[in-house]
């Protein structure tokens, strides 16, 4: 005997943010409804929750469980309250619990892990404070959240046993998406959405003084993987569905490789530090969109360097990236 499909839901839920609104997911399975992502903790996602619920004639006692995709807050904010409201577990990578949890440690290792990355790689003194500012954007829009179990790939969703965890990392190092082989149909999550890039950001490694992770070879890695799956369908948590997810997978893996001549072609003019590429290839965003056009430039760096195109040059404590003629 099959078990019953779990019925899918979306709520698009607005945010405070460029991205713009985040659809969330509701899988109502065997035990309940299982949220996939929560969205930021403000007030008007809330309401939308809540909103939700009422119009589908269902209440906190029977939210079951909470999935997180990742770490960032437009996806984990109101993971601690949805908890707390409703007794349902929070379920996450392992790779996620220090930021979700936000033990102390960590964050002391992340922000000291940047002041020394953004320093070496030519930020000025003055513009060190993004790294205090990403530790309090974080706590006004996300409250810190015990997770109560972990999902790494290939593990069964509990309560959905037509759904089960991918592990997708790129766009940050703990990435989950959720895949239901019967439909073909995966809520990706940032892994890829349709109308941006997901940019590949630059974290620390888990323990510290560890290398970091290289996330665009990583996400590239990811990328290649998931377009040799069966997939038809992809619901991301920004922009519109997903109907041709190989073909995007493509087209996104050839324009990092474009993106990377170009810098390459930039550098052919003189060594440059990635604070100097930021300023060269995005001039009106790269001192508001520091960590974002940070890891752009040196994730593209990394694939560079992989392929032997670009060499790094250390003098006085500050890296510059050379170009080596290839
Ligand atoms: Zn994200």
């Amino acid at each position: 005997m099959g078990s019953i499909p779990s019925v899918l839901e979306h709520l698009t839920i607005p945010t405070p943010f460029n991205v713009g609104p985040v659809h969330i997911f509701w899988l109502k399975g065997e035990d309940g409804w299982t949220l996939v992502d929560t969205g930021p903790k403000t007030p008007d996602a809330l309401i939308c929750i809540e909103r939700f619920m009422q119009t589908h004639k269902f209440g906190f006692g029977d939210i079951a469980r909470i999935v997180l995709t990742h770490q960032h807050v437009d996806h984990s904010g109101l993971a601690a309250f949805v908890a707390e409201k409703s007794g349902a577990s929070i379920l996450a990578h392992e790779g996620a619990i220090p930021y979700i949890e936000r033990d102390p440690e960590f964050m002391d290792w992340h922000h000291e892990f940047f002041r020394r990355l953004y320093r070496e790689n030519g930020v000025p003194e003055e513009m060190l404070t993004t790294v205090e500012r990403f530790q309090e954007m974080m706590d006004m829009y996300a409250d810190p959240a015990l997770i109560h179990g972990t999902l790494a790939d290939g593990d069964g969703l509990p309560g959905h046993p037509d759904w089960r965890t991918v592990y997708t990392p790129g766009h940050t190092q703990n990435h989950i998406a959720l895949y239901c082989e019967a439909d073909g149909l995966m809520l990706s999550g940032d892994f890829l959405i349709k109308e941006i890039s997901s940019n590949a950001f630059i974290e620390p490694a888990l323990v510290r003084e560890a290398e970091r992770p290289k996330p665009l070879l990583v996400y590239r890695d990811t990328l290649y993987r998931i377009a040799s799956m069966p997939i038809k369908r992809m619901l991301s948590a920004h922009g519109s569905e997903i109907d041709d997810p190989r073909g995007l997978i493509q087209f996104r893996l050839q324009r990092q490789e474009e993106r990377a001549t170009r810098i390459a072609m930039l550098l052919a003019e003189g060594p440059l530090t990635v604070f100097e590429l930021s300023a060269h290839l995005f001039p009106k965003v790269y001192k508001k969109e520091m960590p974002l056009t940070f890891s752009e430039i040196l994730g593209h760096l990394d694939l560079l360097e992989r392929n032997e195109r670009v060499q790094r040059v250390e003098c006085d404590g500050i890296i510059r990236y050379k170009n080596q003629g290839k």
